[in-house]
């Protein structure tokens, strides 16, 4: 049971953690919220929780008070480890701290998982590399991942771009790709006056769970450059924006049922895998 720790204003205030906008930090300190989101990761009692950035630790004492049966966080502002350092006394040192880049992280070896635990991200991402790690965790070779879930605060204009589906503006390169690995949903929309600072947008957390591959044959780097290409200019047709590709792009795209005339944004998740398998099947004959 976890001994009382002071509400998230007074540990701010007793060790001094003016947010600073070069960390990208904007605090959670309703404790109601903070356990909502721990929710949305999933049962966590059989989990190890890998968080980036937990600044005071309001999320992260949501995770615990949730049933984490571990918490192993990444934090790069030192001024923060003597208040997640009550934190963990507090729940018994079920909480472990590394100051850190998380974008250097090689998080398997942190995590070091025991038998029978899971592995789960939940993170209130720092805006400035939420994207960039995204796509770290996305684009591992290997798949299924180390992870069996990530619950993940984005600014709400980029959670809409994860889900996005074809035929929307929002959809693009990071739906794809989001929406190859996994099944995707909002699961929280996040004011921004629930901040402090509150941002000057509003935020959503994505829940993610990883999926089989849709086609084993398709490698990564081959569907990024064709989803790049197709997007890369967006209004065109995809008989045009294709053509930098060394291959012919007409017989691609017939070869791949894909009208020459329909636009990136008009091609499902499904059909982009199919093209990028046919691309490297002309390539390598
Ligand atoms: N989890 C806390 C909350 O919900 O109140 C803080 C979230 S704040 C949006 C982002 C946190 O990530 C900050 O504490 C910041 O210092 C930390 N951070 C920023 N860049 C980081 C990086 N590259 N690696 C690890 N932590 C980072």
């Amino acid at each position: 049971m976890a001994a009382p720790l002071p509400p998230l204003r007074e540990v701010i205030r007793e060790f001094d953690l003016r947010a600073k906008k070069s960390f990208g930090q904007n605090f959670l300190l309703d404790l109601n919220l903070t356990r909502k989101i721990a929710r949305v990761a999933g049962d966590l009692s059989d989990s190890v929780v890998y968080e980036v950035g937990p600044g005071p630790g309001g999320l992260t004492r949501g995770l615990l008070e949730e049933g984490a049966k571990r918490v192993v966080a990444v934090e790069m502002d030192s001024r923060c480890l003597p208040a997640l350092e009550q934190v963990s006394q507090a729940f018994d040192g079920r909480l472990t701290v590394h100051q850190g880049d998380a974008l250097d992280m090689e998080e398997p070896a942190l995590l070091d998982p025991q038998p029978g635990e899971k592995l789960r991200i939940a993170s209130n991402l720092p805006y400035n590399v939420g994207t960039m790690l995204l796509i770290k965790w996305l684009t591992l070779e290997d798949w299924k991942p180390w992870f069996a879930s990530l619950t993940l605060m984005f600014q709400r204009e980029v959670a809409e771009r994860i889900v996005a589906k074809p035929g929307t503006k929002a959809y693009g390169r990071l739906s794809v790709l989001a929406q190859w690995r996994g099944n995707v949903r909002i699961a929280v929309n996040v004011p921004a006056a629930a901040f402090t600072p509150p941002p000057k947008v509003a935020s959503a957390v994505i829940h993610f769970e990883p999926s089989e591959p849709m086609d084993e044959t398709v490698q990564l780097k081959d569907l990024e450059l064709v989803v790049e290409r197709a997007f890369g200019q967006r209004r065109k047709m995809m008989r045009a924006s294709l053509k930098s590709l060394p291959v012919n792009a007409l017989e691609l795209l017939n070869r791949a049922d894909i009208p020459e005339t329909s636009r990136a944004e008009d091609v499902s998740v499904e059909d982009f895998v199919r093209l990028a398998r046919i691309y490297r099947e002309m390539l390598n004959t």
